[in-house]
């Protein structure tokens, strides 16, 4: 099977989930997740599935993509803020389908090697910066959309107030092993927030996030 002929398996695969969003899933369909993954990871950049990648972190699975972006309910002129570029693959969605993005990656390497194979596919509308995520990025904000790529101990401050009002954040929040999947908007008064669905996430590391242990320096 060609690699056209997967990422179509993959589609279909996201829409019997349930992802109904017809640009997420020509989106999904046309960023070659192969390009994201490491060589001995290949073989599997088509199935619905996290994949390992460097630093001990994980390139999430095309569903929770799919999902989390759908979610964000972009129309394409928003400024998108992703905390964990990871391997650079869900911002590369956010990119086809938003005015600009912004991601943080709080290990150089992940950041630098995203930014290379973003270039090699042409995009130019993402910016990146290398530092704790969970604070944001202050200079950039307010976002109108935000997606937390790592799972928070609970929903971070310092995003919610870097959303404009009406804006929406998706989050993973829940203990190191099992999250839920929180869509959390902010209005005038208490931010709404609503469950989407369980999910298992790597750590959201920082002020806002979980302490760094001596196993999750990563490098
Ligand atoms: N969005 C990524 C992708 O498409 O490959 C998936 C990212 S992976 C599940 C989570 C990422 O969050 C890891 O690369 C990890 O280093 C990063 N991370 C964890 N805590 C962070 C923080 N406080 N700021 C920025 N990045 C963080």
């Amino acid at each position: 099977m060609t690699s056209h002929e997967k990422a179509a398996e993959l589609r279909r695969a996201l829409e019997r989930r349930g992802i109904r969003d017809e640009r997420v899933l020509d989106v999904i369909e046309r960023v070659p997740r192969d390009w994201f993954v490491p060589e001995n990871e290949r073989p599997l950049a088509f199935v619905d599935t996290a994949l390992a990648i460097e630093c001990g972190q994980t390139i999430s699975q095309p569903y929770i993509v799919a999902l989390m972006t759908e979610s964000l309910e972009l129309d394409g002129t928003e400024r998108v803020l992703e905390v964990g570029t990871g391997s650079g693959y869900q911002s590369a969605i956010l990119a086809e389908l938003c005015r600009e993005v912004v991601t943080v990656e709080r290990h150089e390497s992940l950041s630098d090697a995203a930014r290379e194979i973003h270039a090699r596919l042409g995009y130019c509308n993402i910016e990146y910066w290398v530092g704790d995520g969970t604070l944001g990025c202050p200079d950039r904000a307010p976002f109108d959309g935000i997606l937390v790529t790592a799972a928070a101990p609970s929903i971070p401050e310092p995003l919610v107030e870097q959303l404009r009002l009406g804006g929406r954040m998706i989050v993973p929040v829940g203990d190191e092993v099992d999250q839920n999947l929180l869509r959390v908007a902010r209005t005038n008064g208490s931010p709404t927030i609503e469950t989407l669905c369980s999910c298992r996430f790597v750590k959201l590391i920082g002020a806002a996030g979980w302490p760094e242990s001596r196993s999750d320096s990563g490098e």
